[in-house]
């Protein structure tokens, strides 16, 4: 028999021992062996705790506590992970999630609401090429499967099948129904509230996001023969962009973030002036009309420089999601509950996805972060102390008191 977990910290400790790497490292890919281990083990403890335990046809697990009255509350996070990833990243909102609903339950008993808790199947992206596809499926939209395939060319539907006999064989089918509220705990994923020596995040919204890949063309010729006036270089006329976009930053100003996290040189050769450059730009604000400011901005100077140069410049939007905003009444509940519990908070938007904004397109959501210690996330190095994570279930156990019972 297993022993019955008592702490968030247990949990997560268990969870990690799951993984396909030697520990500290977490890599947990959906539908791999370390994943069936993991939602196994997580189901079976719902079981232990007397919840009702069900997996639904993504794998997604559901760990419900029936109310007495119509409506399902509903809190949770992802258990998946990227490659060389640490333990808290998804797991904490689910180790968080069970502890406050057992909480609840050993203080008040039954409550008048369902409250049910998502183990998502997957969030993250890191085996397919598609993300949020266990909370996708909780709000039917999801996108066409049959082809994909993941970097070993191994079919999607294959593995979710091969995992999820293994799991139906120990637990009933289930679906969930459409929730009147969902919430999820992360860790923040960034320095804000270390910085700013807070404990809670309560968050405002998930930021707008656009990606682009910018191509500039220019003309590759001998670097020894070539005079300076003569030349068109690709790379030198790339980087005066990327320098410029980095004045339109200044000038929209924080939280606004832009990245240039990519670049190609062609020939990429010492002695040859750049044919070509390549580049990634990645932009987030909550506002979704300052990344139409900046993009209006770059697209003016690109025709400048096009017109000066004779060099020609392209940009491709590959990605363009809208910001999605928490609910307000459950922020305003959510301040109340921090200073009544005397943690301070602070208010943010998030720069990083989560399932929580695809929940919100069908119910209305809370998210909040505890902090990472030194913003580290995606990494062995994630780490939130003990207490962090006990102050974040806390607050997330007494939001979902005041809407479930
Ligand atoms: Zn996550």
């Amino acid at each position: 028999m297993m022993q019955t977990a008592q702490t968030i910290q247990d949990i997560i400790e268990k969870v990690a021992t799951f993984t396909n790497d030697d520990a500290p490292k977490i890599t947990r890919l959906v539908y791999q062996e370390s994943w069936v281990q993991a939602q196994d083990y997580l189901l079976t403890l719902g079981q232990s705790l007397g919840m009702n335990v069900a997996i639904d046809e993504m794998g997604n697990g559901i760990l419900t506590v029936k109310g007495t009255e119509e409506g399902v509350v509903t809190l949770g996070s992802h258990l998946d992970s990227v490659v060389d990833a640490g333990k808290y990243d998804g797991v904490y909102g689910i180790a968080a999630a069970i502890i406050a609903v057992k909480e609840l339950v050993d203080s008040y008993g039954t409550p008048k609401q369902d409250m049910q808790i998502f183990l998502f199947s997957e969030e993250e992206g890191s085996r397919f090429p598609m993300n949020f596809s266990g909370s996708r499926f909780i709000i039917d939209d999801l996108p066409e499967m049959e082809q994909l395939k993941d970097g070993d060319g191994a079919f999607f539907m294959a593995e979710r099948k091969k995992a999820l006999d293994v799991l139906k064989a120990k637990f009933p089918v289930g679906q969930a129904q459409q929730p009147i509220s969902f919430a999820e705990i992360h860790i923040e994923q960034g320095p804000v509230l270390e910085r700013k020596n807070k404990q809670i995040g309560l968050v405002t919204g998930i930021v707008a996001q656009k990606k682009f890949t910018v191509t500039v063309n220019g003309e590759a010729n001998h670097a020894g023969t070539t005079p300076m006036s003569m030349r068109k270089d690709a790379l030198k006329q790339a980087l005066q962009l990327i320098g410029y976009l980095e004045e339109v930053t200044q000038t929209i100003g924080e939280p606004f973030v832009y990245t240039v996290g990519e670049m190609k040189v062609s020939p990429n050769v010492t002695n040859v002036v750049p044919r070509q450059a390549v580049f990634s730009i990645d932009i987030r604000h909550l506002d979704a009309h300052q990344l139409d400011v900046f993009e209006e901005k770059m697209h003016a100077y690109i025709q400048k420089k096009e017109a000066q140069t004779g060099m020609t410049m392209s940009v491709e939007c590959w990605l363009n999601e809208p910001s999605e905003r928490m609910d307000t009444e459950f922020l305003t509940l959510l301040e109340t509950i921090c200073k009544e519990k005397k943690l301070t908070y602070e208010k943010m938007p998030s720069g990083a996805g989560h399932d929580t904004q695809i929940m919100n397109l069908v119910t209305r959501t809370a998210l909040l972060f505890v902090p990472s210690h030194n913003g580290i996330s995606h990494s062995p190095y994630e780490y939130t102390a003990s207490e962090d994570l006990e102050n974040g279930k806390e607050v997330l156990k007494e939001l979902i008191h005041r809407l479930a019972y």
